[in-house]
């Protein structure tokens, strides 16, 4: 651009510049929040809007913003962004959260709030404070937990394996099936899982030694899985080094034996010895628990006369040596247990190898697709042989 043209363009601006003020589309209306408009010259918007007036209806109205501890602010609507900025919200919805108790009642919390009503018994989540409750036909209700002791009392019940029996197919589907469906059920092809025991029925104890360890939880899992209790035979020392593995199994049903503080050869220590590392180990349980173990299995099977008459206990040894420990191959310990297991029999395995975890499926599948009932080594003895006795060795519990 030449300086000529320059010139002339700068003269147009300043010539339409000039005109504007005599011009009648300079003038602009203007709005209060209080719905009052007005008409302004342009050149003094800057002007009016710094006393409160806005440009356009919808900046000029009112809105209610929300605040995270129960504050609530109007504002004209033009400044939202500003104050969303610094912790204002555009919802009541935003900055409140609904509680719920275990009696039934909900209440909208404001989220500031929410740790402090936590506290106090109040719930985030629904499910939180209801459980899942069956009668007697499998029919499933939603109960507060408040009310589950009530609904016990009238028949029902928060363990849907009480109400039904849990059946699974060989490949892996599962369902629950009323009680009298199970025989039918078992015709096309369904296997009965885990549940209510029928003495008159070959019966098994699998137990797993020298744990509580890493493997541990998964062990659980399946067991939880074909709703299916194990034996532990655990070591003192590791006990509470997996608190939540140990609770959860004895929820599930599961029976803790002690193997000894630290897997000591009782055959080889003395009576004080022996006393204290099965004394620690019972203490350690029931501490983590709140049960006392009411088996021992010794370390290596090594027991002696001194050993039975020391240990208030009656000795548990097994008839199905998987020897996992050893193998350390899944699909060795399923064929050791498909070889040897016959009704009555203990079979010993160890938590603290993964490949051991790793097999417990398959061997719990087998074993109940075979028609085994799995019980904790008390109930085998009980149902066998009544009362289990102090300083006694049991081996495998055949029917009489
Ligand atoms: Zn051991």
């Amino acid at each position: 651009m030449n300086k000529k043209s320059l010139c002339l363009l700068l003269t147009c601006v300043i010539m339409f510049t000039a005109f504007i003020p005599f011009s009648e589309a300079e003038n602009v209306t203007m709005y209060a929040s209080d719905g009052r408009t007005r008409i302004v010259q342009a050149k003094d918007i800057a002007a009016w809007k710094a006393v409160g007036w806005f440009e356009t209806a919808e900046d000029a109205k009112i809105v209610t913003l929300y605040s995270m501890d129960g504050r609530t602010l109007d504002i004209p609507q033009y400044y939202r962004a500003d104050y969303n900025a610094v912790g204002w919200y555009n919802t009541r919805e935003e900055v409140t959260l609904t509680m719920y108790s275990m009696d039934g009642r909900s209440l909208e919390v404001f989220k500031d709030a929410a740790e402090a009503h936590n506290k106090v018994g109040w719930y985030y989540n629904i499910n939180d404070v209801t459980v899942k409750m069956y009668d007697k036909d499998g029919n499933e209700y939603t109960i507060y937990r408040d009310f589950i002791e009530s609904e016990k009392a009238k028949g029902l019940s928060d363990n849907k394996n009480d109400v039904m029996q849990l059946m699974f197919s060989a490949d892996g589907r599962f369902m629950h099936v009323p009680f009298d469906k199970v025989e039918a059920h078992n015709k096309v092809g369904w296997f009965t899982s885990g549940g209510k025991i029928d003495t008159s029925k070959p019966m098994v104890a699998i137990t797993f030694d020298d744990g509580p360890g890493a493997p541990t939880a998964r062990v659980l899992d399946i067991l939880e899985k074909y709703n299916v209790p194990a034996t532990f035979f655990v070591q003192g020392k590791n006990v509470s080094r997996y608190p939540n593995e140990m609770v959860r199994a004895v929820k599930m049903g599961c029976e803790i034996g002690n193997h000894t503080w630290s897997h000591v050869n009782l055959s080889a220590s003395s009576t004080g010895t022996v006393a204290q590392q099965i004394n620690a180990t019972n203490t350690a349980v029931y501490n983590v628990t709140g049960v006392y173990p009411k088996l021992y299995r010794p370390p290596y099977g090594a027991y002696n006369k001194a050993v039975l008459n020391t240990v208030a206990m009656p000795a548990i040894m097994w008839s199905v040596d998987t020897l996992d420990w050893k193998t350390r191959n899944p699909s060795k310990t399923l064929a050791s247990v498909k070889r040897d297991t016959k009704d009555g029999a203990i079979i010993l395995m160890h938590d603290i190898h993964s490949p051991t975890a790793d097999a417990v499926e398959p061997v719990v599948k087998h074993l109940l697709m075979q028609g085994f009932q799995l019980v904790t080594v008390s109930d085998l003895i009980k149902y066998r042989q009544g009362h289990a006795v102090s300083g006694k060795v049991y081996n495998s519990l055949a029917p009489r």
